[in-house]
């Protein structure tokens, strides 16, 4: 997922103050424009979801957490799964690796 798409992904996400329930207006908007559909009130931006934030938090990944990637990758436990898209079509992603993942280390153990 670029950097780009994570921020327009997060800087769309709006949270309401009253039942917490998390909201994006590009894939999951309320019903009613800024307002929770549950609990009526007023969705907000949250200060982590600011692009100024969300850009700081993209510098400590590329940091710290991006050189995981070449650890796992040489220990072949790392898979690359693409982030863009609706939430379900990445679950489903995610869920289907790890569905044929695990099939394959039973078909290991049963080798053996
Ligand atoms: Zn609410």
């Amino acid at each position: 997922m670029s950097d780009k798409a994570v921020l327009d992904r997060l800087s769309a996400r709006r949270t309401c103050p009253g039942c917490e329930t998390i909201y994006n207006l590009n894939d999951k908007p309320p019903k009613k424009e800024l307002i929770c559909d549950a609990c009526e009130k007023r969705l907000v931006l949250r200060d982590d979801d600011k692009p100024e934030v969300i850009k700081d938090r993209m510098r400590v990944y590329h940091e710290q957490t991006e050189i995981l990637i070449d650890y796992y990758s040489r220990k072949k436990v790392y898979f690359k799964i693409d982030g863009d898209g609706i939430i379900e079509t990445v679950f489903e992603k995610i869920s289907s690796l790890l569905d044929r993942e695990l099939a394959r280390s039973q078909e290991v153990e049963i080798t053996k």
